[in-house]
């Protein structure tokens, strides 16, 4: 199989990727260290065109076949958000966006959500990049995946990134958080994404 590069300096992303798809011979960005502080504008409205700009931003620096994803928080009572702006609404660490999370949602009894990942696999249109699956060259093909679940009263558990600590998956009782990568690398919206994916490639279609 080609090797991908995976578009991501996010090392809890790279972390559950790479556990998720041993198969896969990723290229990340300790191969090119020269791109660590790489940060395409993630100028999107959805998480596929966000995906896409990562994915053709990355392709252009390294001319590898690349993989990108992005992933957020969708909070049914906030009409989806933080969704695509999920990393940034509020300036500074996780927990001071959790803790933000939880203020907004004060007095809603409504406390469902969902996690969202989608991945844009890219294949430049560079003579070196030998095409996959049939894909055409600057072709961009998707994957998305979700896990549902509501939002804890309070965070808890350290282990995970971002919203884990406040997000309880649905027939649970705990969040991300305090379940850990066991629990999630079986449910995780990026689990569900990423198994699309590779079920494509394996596929001879
Ligand atoms: P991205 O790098 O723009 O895709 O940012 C995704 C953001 O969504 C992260 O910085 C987190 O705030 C949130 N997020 C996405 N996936 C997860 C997850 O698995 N756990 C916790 N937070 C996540």
């Amino acid at each position: 199989m080609s090797d991908f590069f995976l578009a991501t300096g996010n090392k809890h992303k790279i972390k559950e990727v790479l556990s998720l798809t041993p198969e896969i011979n990723w290229k990340t960005i300790t191969d090119f260290p020269k791109l660590k502080k790489f940060s395409p504008k993630e100028t999107g409205k959805t998480f596929a065109e966000n995906a896409e700009i990562k994915a053709r931003a990355f392709a252009k620096k390294t001319g590898k076949i690349t993989v990108a994803e992005d992933s957020g928080l969708s909070v049914q009572a906030l009409d989806g958000s933080p969704g695509v702006h999920s990393a940034r609404w509020v300036k500074g660490s996780d927990s001071k966006r959790n803790t933000a999370l939880l203020k907004k949602l004060d007095g809603y009894n409504n406390k469902r959500a969902k996690y969202v990942a989608t991945i844009c696999l890219y294949v430049p249109d560079i003579d070196e990049v030998s095409s996959i699956k049939g894909l055409k060259k600057d072709s961009v093909t998707f994957f998305s995946g979700e896990v549902h679940g509501f939002i804890a009263m309070e965070p808890k558990g350290d282990k995970g990134f971002g919203y884990d600590p406040i997000f309880i998956p649905n027939g649970y009782e705990k969040t991300f958080g305090e379940l850990g990568d066991k629990v999630k690398q079986k449910i995780s919206h990026r689990r569900d994404a990423f198994e699309k994916f590779v079920k494509f490639l394996e596929s001879d279609k």
